[in-house]
């Protein structure tokens, strides 16, 4: 990873002194939510789903033996070949949703028949297209017609096209991120004609982007006008929500936790107010007082990430940098570090702010506080993790304002201005949080954040 650069505002202390030691329902929502439910089976384990057999089989191998909430609501309509939009806080198995709902809608062509690509999985980042690939791998073992491919971008063509040379080996699903997924259509590299699935994940995240948003409604554009659209996330304004249903034919919306309710049980939120020269001495303090599976470390731009990435290593902390300005490979590598817990520290940008799924992550700190309520959200949800406990502190600064929105400003093209403390202040009000201020870490009890 290039770490030339280093960022000015990250502190460099004496390092060498310290060892380191290691929606709501909308007002028809809640109608739609009884349907929902009208429709559910009554739900004990995965087998009164009736999947076929070999699913049935691979997901009590893997574990899964009660559905979570989102599943046990969702699952039923997916299966009926319903369109859905779905709300449920982030790490609650929405996934396994849609990775069950195809395996199971996939049925076995005859041999004589070419392979098609039948489910097209469009995802905002390369490492949760990854990720959710290797979801499909883990659950498809007995169904092996149910072929899968992941293709994103920042890696040579060839990589993505090899996957389409052999009509018998067409991949029958398609996770994909949006830029990618558009130039393997447009080169006629890959055929959409026979998609009957469609998922967005995350699919707020890809809308609000236009450019991702262009590219999404073209690869839609170009796949049969009959199919069944997902579309899931932990967070939905009322404008994507709508935006989101365009895409739909009278979708099922299914709103397992209000907006207010968002964030996980088993987490406890501290913030801590920290001048921007304090911070990392803060942090070292922090990682030495506090016991933690693994951690990760949220900051606002590729340069801060790599400083702080590269002091904490001056310091001896066994940590990791990820972001966007990495190389593909690179990335991969250190998604995979992290996933096999070989990464006790992870400092990131907002790459690894959603749907990223490491369950052994029971520490998040915001070095750098979110940009908004929404990425607050999704960042502090990557610990607490189906029913996991897990601890999230959140540095507020005040002295920071102008330089790091001048700063933001010129990484995005755009100048943003924000203040740590308003964006607590939405996070409390929306959310329904009482955060309170960490001015003892001594204070921490250990048995709330670890699970064991
Ligand atoms: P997701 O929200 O889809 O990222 O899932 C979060 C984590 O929960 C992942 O590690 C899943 O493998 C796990 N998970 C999802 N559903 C279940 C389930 N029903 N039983 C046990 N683990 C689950």
């Amino acid at each position: 990873m290039a770490s030339g650069k280093s960022d000015p505002l990250i502190d460099e202390f004496e390092f060498q002194e310290l060892e380191a030691t290691t929606g709501e329902a909308g007002a028809g929502a809640k109608g739609m939510e009884a349907m929902a439910q009208a429709y559910s089976v009554a739900l004990g384990g995965f087998k009164d789903f009736c999947l076929k057999p070999e699913l049935t089989r691979s997901i009590a191998e893997n574990g899964f033996e009660h559905p979570s909430e989102v599943q046990h609501k969702a699952l039923p309509q997916a299966l009926l070949g319903n369109d859905i939009l779905a709300q449920a806080k982030s790490g609650m198995g929405k996934t396994a949703v849609f990775v069950f709902a195809l395996l199971e809608h996939i049925e076995k062509p005859p041999e004589d028949q070419p392979r098609r690509v039948l489910a097209l999985v469009v995802v905002h980042t390369r490492e949760l297209a990854y990720q959710i690939d290797r979801e499909f791998v883990r659950f498809n073992r007995a169904l092996p017609h149910c072929t899968t491919a992941v293709i994103y971008g920042g890696v040579p063509f060839e990589e993505c096209n090899r996957h389409f040379k052999d009509p018998k080996k067409i991949p029958a699903i398609v996770v994909a991120t949006p830029g990618r997924c558009l130039s393997l259509i447009n080169d006629k590299t890959m055929d959409v004609s026979h998609v009957k699935y469609f998922v967005l994940d995350e699919f707020d995240r890809c809308l609000e982007d236009i450019r991702m948003r262009k590219d999404v409604q073209e690869i839609f554009s170009k796949t049969p006008r009959t199919k069944q659209v997902m579309m899931f996330s932990a967070t939905m304004s009322q404008e994507m929500r709508n935006l989101a249903k365009k895409f739909m034919n009278n979708p099922l919306e299914i709103y397992v936790d209000q907006q207010s309710k968002l964030t996980l049980h088993g987490l406890i939120q501290y913030y801590i107010n920290v001048e921007e020269n304090a911070k990392s001495r803060k942090l070292v303090d922090i990682l030495d007082a506090v016991d933690f599976h693994q951690c990760i470390i949220f900051v606002n731009t590729v340069t801060r990430c790599e400083t702080l990435n590269a002091l904490l290593r001056k310091c001896k902390f066994p940590s990791v940098g990820v972001h966007g300005g990495m190389d593909q490979a690179e990335r991969i590598k250190t998604f995979d570090l992290c996933k096999s817990q070989n990464s006790k520290i992870v400092v990131a940008t907002d790459l690894f702010g959603r749907g990223i799924d490491i369950n052994r992550i029971n520490l998040v700190i915001q070095y750098d506080m979110a940009t908004d309520a929404d990425s607050y959200l999704h960042r502090v949800g990557r610990a607490g993790r189906f029913g996991n406990r897990g601890l999230t502190i959140t540095f507020i600064a005040s002295d920071t304002r102008s330089m790091r929105s001048k700063e933001e400003g010129a990484e995005k093209g755009k100048q943003k201005e924000w203040k740590d403390d308003d964006i607590l202040k939405d996070v409390q009000s929306r959310f329904e949080i009482q955060m309170s201020e960490l001015t003892d870490l001594s204070k921490l009890d250990k048995k709330q954040y670890m699970t064991q």
